[in-house]
């Protein structure tokens, strides 16, 4: 846990309880604990290796208040958590318009891998499915694949506050066993969405999907979309505040593949999944909430992380259209139990 004075402290389970919004997170984390359901992501053999048993949940305001519970610094790779990022990279880089006219921004209610492109315009259906967002990173500028690399790994920076690397044998192994991506690649490039560097585009999105964040590290992030675009603890902007609203639209409607409509029901915020087992949810200008378990549903989804998100959003009033608790005010409660 970050301090008010920049120095860390950690906090876990066995210790002390030193607020009710921490005693809250360690309520949900023994809750949630025992629970073992789903399945690791086997199609990219690397991610096999992981321990299922971990568990992490952080929360970040926009003030920079940090709570955390378990293996909150537990390195695993971000998979399609990135693709918001990178999502909100190209908006930057070619404005809304152009990068409507590459990506769609209509959930699927299919499958995360599914092969599938808007009919009449060819277009993948929207930037958080694997077509959507192989579409999205081959806009990446750049004179070559280092100069593209290295500008994606610098807003990655920007989020999370710190260099970030990328998990060599994981990048390795979806770049070996990836054959649904490539066939996505060759279909987009046939119709003209995707320009001739189908391989080097391929390259860079199984690098994405391969960096390594930790749980503290994606509620950073989350926290950072949250306050409109600023990193609450550098205090760097990460993306232009103008494209929040876009991003996090994507997030609402999209984030959690063919899970998205019920999560929207329940409960009622942008978020993102990774078949790694992380989940980002944006409180906007409240806070980013990272969780991290490796078991996945059958959607691949965590199955934790979305227990964790439904129980933290209901206790806690965070649905975007519940009127019948002030959630605009969570962060004032936070603040007056921490301070
Ligand atoms: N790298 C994974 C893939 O391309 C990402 C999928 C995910 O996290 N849902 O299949």
């Amino acid at each position: 846990m970050l301090n008010q004075d920049g120095t860390e402290s950690i906090i876990n389970v066995s210790e002390v309880v030193t607020s009710p919004f921490q005693s809250f997170l360690q309520e949900l984390y023994l809750k949630y604990k025992p629970l073992c359901h789903g399945v690791l992501a086997s199609y990219i053999p690397e991610l096999t290796k992981v321990n299922p048993d971990l568990f992490s949940i952080c929360a970040v305001t926009v003030d920079g208040q940090v709570h955390e519970v378990g293996d909150y610094h537990q390195l695993f790779t971000i998979q399609s958590i990135s693709k918001v990022f990178v999502y909100g990279m190209m908006l930057e880089e070619h404005g809304r318009d152009y990068v409507l006219t590459k990506v769609g921004v209509e959930p699927t209610g299919d499958d995360f891998n599914s092969i599938i492109l808007d009919e009449s315009s060819k277009r993948p259906y929207n930037p958080m499915v694997n077509a959507g967002a192989i579409a999205t990173t081959s806009l990446i500028k750049g004179s070559g694949p280092t100069e593209r690399l290295n500008r994606m790994l610098d807003m990655f920076r920007r989020y999370i506050g710190h260099e970030i690397f990328i998990d060599i044998s994981v990048f390795m192994s979806e770049r070996t066993t990836g054959h649904r991506n490539r066939a996505m690649a060759h279909l987009m490039r046939n119709f003209g969405m995707i320009d001739e560097k189908i391989d080097e585009a391929l390259d860079l999105y199984f690098q994405q999907c391969s960096l390594l964040v930790n749980c503290h590290d994606l509620a950073v992030m989350a926290a950072t979309l949250a306050n409109k675009g600023i990193n609450p603890i550098t205090q760097e902007q990460a993306v232009a505040s103008c494209y929040i609203k876009d991003i996090l639209s994507v997030m609402y409607t999209c984030g959690m593949y063919n899970f998205a409509g019920e999560w929207a029901y329940k409960v009622g915020l942008p978020a993102k999944s990774g078949v790694s087992g992380g989940i980002v949810v944006i409180v906007p200008n409240q806070l980013g909430i990272g969780v991290f378990s490796p078991l996945l549903d059958e959607r691949g989804n965590s199955v934790r992380g979305v227990k964790v998100c439904e129980e933290l959003s209901q206790r806690l009033g965070l649905h975007l259209f519940d009127c019948s608790i002030d959630g605009a005010k969570v962060i004032e409660s936070l603040s007056s139990h921490t301070r």
